[in-house]
C-alpha cells in the first residue's frame, strides 16, 4: 500500500451520510478521539507484483490539490519503496473520481506511468468524460479535468468486465452505486484472496456501523447501499479480508458482522515479515 496522502474533508455531516444525525456523527467521531470539525480519510493506492506484471490500482490526486495541500505524495512514495513508475505494466482504476485517476497525469501533461495499460470500466468512461456535463452545476468542475486526464490515454485504455480475470489473478467485481461503473477488485494467490474495495466504504466507523446509510456523493446512493451490503457479506461470511483505498493507512484488515451491521477490524501490523 502506497500513500498518495490524505484528503482533507471538513466537517462531516448528514448531508454527507444520509440516516445520521450530526449528534450521532459528532459523537462517533468524538469518541473515538477524531476531529469532529475537520475531517481527513487517506489515500492507500495498491500495488501487486504478480511475479509478472507489477500493477497499481487507482492513481490518487495528482498535483491538483482540491482536497488540501498534502495529497499528490503517490510518485514520491513509490519511488522510496523502491518502485519505478516506469515498470508499472497495468493502472486499474476502480472508477474515474479525481482522487482514483487525476494522478495518472503530471502537470507538464505526460503521462506518469508511462508504459502502462489502463483498465477502466467503459461506463464510468464515458460518464465521467461526457461532454454535455461540463456545465452540470456540481459535476461540471470535474468533468474538464477528468477529461483532460483520461481522454489523452484514450489508446491505453482496455474496458473492465466484471466477473471477468482481468489481469493475471486479479477479478474485477462490479459494485456500482457509488459511480456508474464502480469496481472492487479479488486478488487471488495460492489459494487465498483479498478484495480491494475501492470506494464502497470511506470511514469505517461510520459505514460499518450503519452500512445503510446513504453516501450521498455517490452517483446512484441506493444502489451504493445494495453494492455495499453485498460486498460486506461476502467478506464477513467467508472471512475474506479487505484492502480500502480511503481507510486510515494502510487500509487492511476484516469485517465481522456485527447486529444489523458490521465491525471494521484492522489488522495488526507486522514488524517481522
Ligand atoms: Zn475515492
Amino acid at each position: 500500500m502506497v500513500s498518495d496522502g490524505p484528503l482533507k474533508l471538513g466537517r462531516f455531516s448528514p448531508e454527507l451520510f444520509r440516516g445520521f444525525t450530526q449528534e450521532r456523527i459528532d459523537e462517533i467521531l468524538v469518541a473515538n478521539f477524531l476531529d469532529k470539525d475537520n475531517f481527513e480519510v487517506e489515500q492507500n493506492a495498491l500495488v501487486v507484483n504478480t511475479g509478472e506484471k507489477l500493477i497499481l490500482i487507482d492513481t490518487g490526486m495528482g498535483f491538483r490539490k482540491v482536497y488540501g495541500p498534502r495529497s499528490g505524495r503517490l510518485l514520491a512514495n513509490l519511488r522510496a519503496a523502491g518502485i519505478n513508475p516506469a515498470l508499472i505494466d497495468v493502472v486499474a482504476l476502480s472508477h474515474a473520481h479525481p482522487d482514483h485517476v487525476w494522478g495518472l497525469v503530471g502537470e507538464d501533461g505526460k503521462p506518469n506511468f508511462p508504459n502502462a495499460q489502463i483498465y477502466i470500466t467503459q461506463a464510468d468512461l464515458e460518464y465521467w468524460t461526457d461532454e454535455a456535463k461540463l456545465s452540470h452545476p456540481a459535476l461540471g468542475p470535474y468533468i474538464g479535468p477528468i477529461r483532460d486526464t483520461l481522454l489523452p490515454l484514450r489508446e491505453r485504455i482496455v474496458f473492465l468486465k466484471g466477473g471477468e480475470d482481468s489481469v493475471s489473478g486479479i477479478q474485477a467485481l462490479s459494485t456500482p452505486g457509488h459511480t456508474v461503473g464502480h469496481s472492487s477488485f479479488v486478488i487471488n494467490s495460492q489459494g487465498s484472496s483479498i478484495v480491494y474495495l475501492a470506494d464502497l466504504a470511506h470511514r469505517p466507523l461510520l459505514q460499518m456501523e450503519n452500512p445503510r446509510a446513504e453516501f450521498t456523493r455517490d452517483t446512484d446512493p441506493k444502489q451504493g447501499v445494495s453494492s455495499r451490503l453485498r460486498v460486506f457479506d461476502m467478506v464477513a461470511s467467508q472471512k475474506i479480508p479487505i484492502l480500502a483505498y480511503h481507510f486510515p493507512w494502510p487500509g487492511i484488515g476484516h469485517v465481522a458482522k456485527r447486529g444489523d451491521g458490521y465491525r471494521y477490524v484492522p489488522v495488526e501490523m507486522q514488524t517481522v515479515l
